[in-house]
């Protein structure tokens, strides 16, 4: 597969793009691999990739239903940071941005990181003595996180109705300046390319049916459409559909699924050069490259798997922006969709091991995943060659909900996007 460079584009241009090759392989399954992964979302792709590149396992398949990155991966509005507030996620976080901030280089596919900066606004006195808690914390972690004053706020975000009389003052705020965004779909298909490249299978529109188990009830393989495939190991990386499969295998997860609606608007000039969350409504707004507003805000009332959304939760956010941002009040909506994400009850992933022998879990990740997905790749492709948790993993295994050493971050930070 060839290198992507400023030259090659050069010489495609000349020869009017005749010569590019598709980015990725798309075999038909093996019988058997020594690793499966179930879901070619982010998390998927990025845990192949780096079973392939850490640790030398190159017999791996990814089985995905659909269409790579079709899940919350290529659905979602592409916000990364690391600034949370216990030790254990950020410095797993971290660990994530850090990775984000050589991906482009180390894929060979420009997945446009750019740390914009992300800026939470708090809108009371409690909300600030939230973020004065929250920026000691990130600090005491390493974590470059710094509280903001209003003018620098103004400064940075124009739109903003910082007026004293407005529906949503604003008190301050908590700013990461390393955050801010990616291209969604560019990390799934950066990594799907360099994972192929490395002899990775990417199996597309294969559902996994079910788990074939050997005599002592460990999995030894998946039923797929396309038929049986056996597994040295399997690992599940399916986010909103991770209890689905979970019961296909036979046991719980204390996940709940919903659906989280993004928003885009017709390209406008440049007009934000930073991603804003506010505490008080949840909703958040950045501008992407090619000019749409991108806009999000807190979840579906009710468990669903429909990738719709519901009107009352658009116009919650859509009007708390409206209030907070009035000059925008005529740009008109492009689109609006929904992702199913998985909650957990204290908001953080659940990594490693499940009751079950020879399957691996990467899930729980709800509104938040996406940031992690170069992190969530490594540790599960970890586990999976070593059979022993990374030790930034070890902290979010399943055994949690047991121990009661919950790692609390919406209760934390009061936001977990
Ligand atoms: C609207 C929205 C906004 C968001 N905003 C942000 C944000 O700003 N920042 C952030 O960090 N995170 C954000 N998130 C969360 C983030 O998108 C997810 O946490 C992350 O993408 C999860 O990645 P994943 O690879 O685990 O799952 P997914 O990308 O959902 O991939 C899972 C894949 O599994 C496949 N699958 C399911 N069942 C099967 C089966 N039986 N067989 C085979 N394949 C199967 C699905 O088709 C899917 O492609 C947002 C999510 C949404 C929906």
């Amino acid at each position: 597969m060839e290198r992507y460079s400023a030259w090659r584009l050069f010489r495609e241009a000349l020869n009017g793009h005749r010569g590019w090759t598709p980015a990725w392989r798309s075999p038909s399954p093996k019988r058997r691999y020594d690793a499966v992964i179930i879901g070619g979302g982010g998390h998927g792709l990025a845990t192949a990739y780096y079973l392939a590149k850490n640790h030398g396992m190159t017999n791996v398949a990814v089985v995905e239903r659909g269409w790579l990155g079709g899940g919350n991966t290529g659905r979602n509005t592409t916000i990364v940071r690391s600034n949370y507030y216990h030790r254990e996620s950020a410095r797993l976080y971290d660990f994530s941005v850090r990775l984000y901030e050589s991906l482009s280089r180390e894929l060979n596919y420009n997945v446009m990181f750019s740390q914009r900066g992300v800026i939470t606004l708090a809108h009371s006195r409690h909300d600030l003595e939230v973020v004065a808690r929250w920026a000691g914390a990130a600090q005491l972690h390493g974590v470059d996180a710094e509280m903001v004053s209003v003018d620098e706020i103004k400064r940075r975000i124009p739109l903003l109705d910082t007026s004293p009389s407005a529906r949503f003052p604003v008190w301050g705020g908590l700013m990461q300046r390393r955050g801010g965004t990616a291209r969604h779909d560019a990390v799934a298909w950066g990594y799907a390319r360099a994972a192929s490249r490395l002899g990775v299978d990417i199996i597309q529109n294969c559902e996994v049916t079910g788990f074939s188990r050997n005599e002592r009830g460990r999995v030894v393989g998946v039923e797929t459409s396309l038929g049986p495939i056996a597994a040295g190991v399997v690992g599940l990386a399916v986010a909103g559909h991770s209890t689905v499969l979970a019961d296909l295998a036979g046991f719980r997860l204390p996940v709940t699924s919903y659906a989280l609606q993004a928003f885009v608007s017709e390209p406008l000039k440049p007009v934000m050069d930073t991603v804003m969350l506010s505490l008080a409504t949840g909703a958040y707004i950045s501008q992407s490259d090619k000019g749409g507003l991108v806009i999000g805000g807190g979840l579906d009332l009710y468990p669903s798997y429909a990738q719709r959304g519901n009107l009352p939760t658009a116009q919650r956010v859509i009007g708390a922006l409206a209030d907070q941002m009035p000059a925008l009040g005529r740009v008109r909506l492009l689109r609006q969709w929904a992702g199913i994400v998985d909650v957990v009850p204290d908001s953080s992933p659940i990594l490693g091991e499940t009751p079950v022998e020879g399957l691996f879990i990467n899930c729980g990740w709800g509104t938040g995943g996406f940031k992690a997905i170069p992190a969530g790749g490594t540790l599960l492709a970890h586990h999976l060659a070593t059979g022993e948790p990374h030790p930034l993993a070890e902290p979010f295994g399943l055994r949690r909900f047991a121990t009661g050493a919950l790692i609390d971050e919406a209760a934390a930070s009061g936001i977990a996007h």
